[in-house]
């Protein structure tokens, strides 16, 4: 008789919606306070599925977490992991989930799934999204299948990769979408599907990090002349991510200040259109992606302005040199283009896509 060793899933609670419960001490509103054996306890079919152990690790709304936080859950991990965990998940809020699960992927290397879930409803509400998420989010951690994706966001019953996912909507439980591509697999009754493979993400190694080094997120708008960017470098931030219009094109009279801010950290270019990639040849004029990118200016490709960010920010975590915190930049941004197989082993690239 075979006996088939039932997996151990690790569950982490940051805090969040689907933490927030409201009492007469909280006052108006729900606030963060369930801890993770609350939320392990309002699932009962969660015995099913594998053996879990339960850490609280931070009790906080998702727009309190900091990159401090993010590096010493990522090392938490680790020790989970090298202990023997099969899958660990994460319950946090969803408001900063793109970028915690983006963060999470560039800073853990092991095969093993590491999901991020939450929920768009609180437990006080009739609809609440909570324990039907966490339980598909252990499903998938517990599933072979998900292994070596990378950082995972299950939401709504659908497998995001942590590289791609954007929150969409403000209240939506359907908020959660990967606009370049769409989930890469979803859980249906009890199973779990991955319908396409995805090539390891470049990592960025960081033991431990008190301080992260600021990065500036600055949106181009109608009309802008960029004079937020003149101000930067004195006000201690040490690379900026420009998300510009289109396909990375800023006003002519932005043009100046991105390239003597280029010339002191780097100026990351990003598309605020939330999908898409940036250009490299295609437009000429002053203030096009071609003229950014000669005037000192880094592409962010395929990586949206937040994710661009993150990414930015643990480069410069690991080397204050401008030059090797845009190469460890660049490593995880080209890992990202290096893309998509199918479950077959279909390769993006060998197709010359
Ligand atoms: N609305 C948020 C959530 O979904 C609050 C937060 O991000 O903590 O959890």
């Amino acid at each position: 008789m075979t006996v088939t060793k039932r997996a151990r899933v690790l569950v982490i609670s940051l805090g969040g919606t689907i933490a927030s419960t409201s009492t007469p001490a909280a006052g108006a509103g729900v606030v963060p306070q369930l801890t993770v054996h609350d939320l392990i306890a309002a699932v009962p079919e969660l015995v099913d599925v594998c053996d879990i152990d339960a850490v609280s690790f931070r009790q906080v709304p998702s727009g309190d977490l900091t990159f401090s936080d993010l590096v010493a859950l990522a090392r938490v991990i680790d020790e989970y992991f090298a202990q023997g965990f099969d899958g660990v998940v994460i319950t946090q809020g969803t408001d900063t989930i793109e970028e915690a699960s983006f963060a999470l992927d560039v800073l853990i290397s092991s095969p093993a799934p590491v999901v991020v879930t939450g929920a768009m409803r609180n437990p006080t509400l009739a609809s609440h999204d909570g324990p039907g998420n966490l339980l598909a989010a252990v499903r998938v951690a517990a599933s072979p299948q998900a292994r070596g994706l990378g950082c995972l966001v299950v939401m709504n019953d659908e497998v995001h990769a942590a590289r791609f996912v954007r929150k969409t909507h403000s209240s939506s439980t359907g908020a959660f979408r990967s606009p370049n591509n769409g989930p890469i697999g979803w859980v249906v009754e009890e199973r779990v599907r991955i319908v396409a493979r995805l090539a390891p993400l470049a990592t960025i190694e960081v033991p431990s990090l008190d301080d992260a080094p600021a990065v500036a997120l600055v949106s181009c708008a109608l009309d802008d002349d960029g004079r937020i960017l003149g101000r930067l470098e004195e006000l201690g931030f040490r690379g900026c991510v420009v998300d510009s219009f289109g396909a990375g094109h800023v006003p002519s009279t932005m043009v100046g200040a991105i390239e003597s801010l280029a010339s002191a950290m780097p100026v990351i270019l990003c598309s605020r259109t939330g999908s898409g990639e940036v250009l490299s040849h295609t437009y000429g004029f002053p203030g096009s992606e071609s003229d950014l990118l000669s005037r000192g200016a880094t592409s962010g490709a395929m990586l949206d302005g937040r994710k661009a960010r993150v990414a930015l920010t643990l480069a410069l975590a690991v080397s204050s040199d401008s030059a090797q915190a845009r190469e460890h930049f660049e490593r995880v941004r080209d890992s990202l283009t290096a893309l998509l197989t199918t479950s077959e082993g279909f390769d993006n690239d060998a197709r010359g896509a």
